[in-house]
């Protein structure tokens, strides 16, 4: 059976509205001949919104048709980028039938794909059920990598939203980066090739026990060193004028300045270096602070590190039992 013979038929078994509910079991039927046509890879951290919304792309369906006709009753409004979707179990089963993904595979990439509370479970055991959430700012997915996403779509859509972890920043194949969920696009990072060796290195760091503790002292030192325009100031300059050379959308973003918004991508490579330097120092209070701040000097590419007595830095070295 050709895509297109299997396109035509979807949609048709899908619209319950004309036709009665029609079960899940009937519905993937339908298609049975061309099993993998549908199947809708999940991304890496995906939002179970995003997920959704690409799995109705693929079938030519907006989401609420294709809960509908997958027999899941729809509470409330909202869209990928700032509501997340909340199924119940049953319908995280019928979501996952009809994907063809299975359901184990499906929660471990979608963080948010936990079930309903059991108020609401009781009763859905057939149909499923589903409802918006809405997501406070801080909460939001980022937009993922658009070629990893067309890839994973089956060339349906290039829009997926990722709760991504900090190691995910870049995606090195296709040199896209999400630094702020205020962006709606991504952000081209060929310009800037130290940024994919970053990513490389920290997916190195994160072999080291101390990894997750040594990324979040590092992360908030170069984000106060930037905030700051402390250190480094002239390598941090260059690579956002890159950035914003490349991506316009970075300066014509009215939320946010293109110094907020590109933060987390201008301090990675400094940030990845320190946190391998924090990661691999002694574990004891560092009465010769001198040579940790050796270290750390060679690792950032600098020949030395002068530090006032307020660096958030010198302060972690000191006064901290790292
Ligand atoms: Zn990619």
């Amino acid at each position: 059976m050709s895509r297109a013979d299997v396109t035509a038929a979807a949609p048709a078994a899908a619209v319950p509205a004309q036709r009665g509910i029609l079960t899940t079991e009937a519905w993937l039927r339908t298609p049975s001949a061309a099993a993998g046509v549908f199947r809708v890879r999940p991304l890496p951290s995906e939002a179970t919104a995003s997920y959704v919304q690409r799995l109705a792309t693929a079938y030519r369906l907006a989401l609420p048709q294709l809960l509908a006709g997958a027999g899941i009753t729809l509470a409330g409004h909202g869209t990928p980028r700032t509501t997340e979707l909340h199924l119940s179990p049953a319908a995280c089963h019928h979501i996952a039938a009809l994907a063809r993904i299975p359901l184990p595979h499906l929660r471990r990439a979608l963080p948010h794909l936990a079930p309903l509370d059991d108020t609401h479970d009781t009763h859905d055991t057939e149909t499923g059920a589903a409802r918006w959430k809405a997501l406070e700012a801080g909460q939001q997915p980022v937009r993922a990598c658009t070629l990893c996403t067309r890839h994973r779509s089956q060339n349906t859509t290039d829009t997926g939203w990722v709760h991504r972890p900090p190691h995910r920043l870049v995606c090195p194949r296709h040199q896209q980066a999400a630094p702020d969920p205020r962006l709606t696009s991504t952000v081209r990072t060929r310009a800037v090739p130290e940024l994919v060796a970053a990513h490389h290195a920290h997916h190195r760091l994160r072999r080291h026990p101390r990894a997750a503790t040594a990324w979040t002292a590092a992360r908030a030192i170069t984000t106060r060193w930037y905030d700051h325009q402390q250190h480094l100031t002239h390598r941090r300059h260059t690579r956002l004028t890159r950035l914003c050379a490349v991506n316009p959308h970075l300066t014509t973003t009215h939320s946010a300045s293109a110094t907020l918004l590109a933060r987390d991508l201008v301090i990675y490579p400094e940030t990845v270096a320190l946190a391998g330097a924090l990661a691999t120092l002694p574990v004891r209070p560092h009465r010769d602070t001198g040579n940790a701040l050796n270290l750390i000097a060679q690792r950032l590419g600098l020949p030395r590190l002068p530090l006032n007595a307020n660096d958030p830095l010198r302060v972690l070295l000191t006064h901290t039992h790292h």
